[in-house]
């Protein structure tokens, strides 16, 4: 921008120059702002690591052309046409920005349960309890209706759909304390349940008859297969029903709000009627 006071559109240059200046500050601004809400894991999915990338190099070279125009032909209008079109790229640009951000921050505006905080999902003890690798739908998730309705104990639960047969792992470490795998229908509901040792307790629900791959008192460690899933219980069709109790386990329990560490961002825990993989870990 040294040619500034020597063009004969110098004078008019400054307005355009400040306009274009505060839309690349907004733009980075929105990166910043994007940056933040973003997973921390490397993640070239939807929005804001894209715009980082698109931010500088649609901006650069605008402003370069610009200059340049501008020098060689010392033309007051050719210096006026293009930086208005600078500057249209670069708020359609931050416009982008603004739209990508708002889509990312405020995924799942009604996904869990309404006026309650999660815990970090970046940082949460827990992981899916199947497999790394293996992908399952999400059916009724938190406060999403029916026995997980809000206000009900299961309000924090989370139903896997998957075959009967799959296998399921510990979602966190800790130490069997029940074990259920006696029952065949819908008179009684096959379980483990694991405790963390903070007074909170997993619980898998649904197994297959003999379905159970430890016993009580059993040390499990994250990710240690702790038996087959089933449709036990009140189950209408086959799925794991995995909920995290408070205060013992024992019905009628009080669930806590969880997410997942090892999938796809659920800042509000796990969105219903979505497929969720398990990642290494
Ligand atoms: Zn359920």
């Amino acid at each position: 921008m040294a040619d500034e006071a020597a063009g004969p559109g110098g004078g008019q240059l400054r307005p355009w120059w400040f306009g274009s200046m505060a839309a690349i500050g907004l733009a980075a601004a929105l990166v910043v702002g994007c940056n933040s809400v973003a997973p921390l894991e490397p993640d070239p999915e939807p929005g804001c690591p894209d715009a980082v990338l698109a931010g500088p190099e649609a901006g650069s070279p605008l402003t370069r052309g610009v200059t340049v125009a501008h020098a060689s032909t010392g033309l007051d209008r050719g210096s006026r046409r293009l930086p208005r079109a600078g500057r249209s790229a670069l708020m359609g640009l931050a416009a982008a920005l603004v739209v990508g951000c708002d889509s990312l921050a405020s995924q799942d505006p009604d996904v869990g349960c309404p006026g309650v905080t999660y815990p970090d999902w970046t940082t949460s003890p827990y992981v899916l309890p199947f497999p790394v690798g293996k992908e399952y739908r999400v059916d009724l998730s938190n406060c999403s209706g029916s026995f997980h309705g809000e206000g009900q104990p299961d309000e924090f639960a989370t139903d896997f759909a998957m075959p009967v047969g799959t296998p399921i792992t510990a979602a966190r470490a800790g130490t069997v304390v029940h074990v259920e795998e006696s029952g065949i229908g819908r008179e009684l509901n096959n379980l483990v349940v694991v405790d963390h040792g903070d007074d909170t307790y997993a619980q898998y629900m649904h197994l297959v008859r003999n379905g159970a791959h430890v016993q009580v008192g059993q040390e499990v460690e994250q990710g240690d297969a702790i038996g087959q899933s089933g449709a036990t219980g009140l189950a209408g069709y086959p799925h794991l029903h995995f909920v995290v109790t408070q205060r013992g386990w024992a019905w009628p329990y009080s669930s806590i709000p969880v997410t997942f560490s090892n999938t796809d961002p659920n800042p509000r825990g796990l969105k219903a009627d979505t497929e969720y993989e398990a990642l290494e870990y």
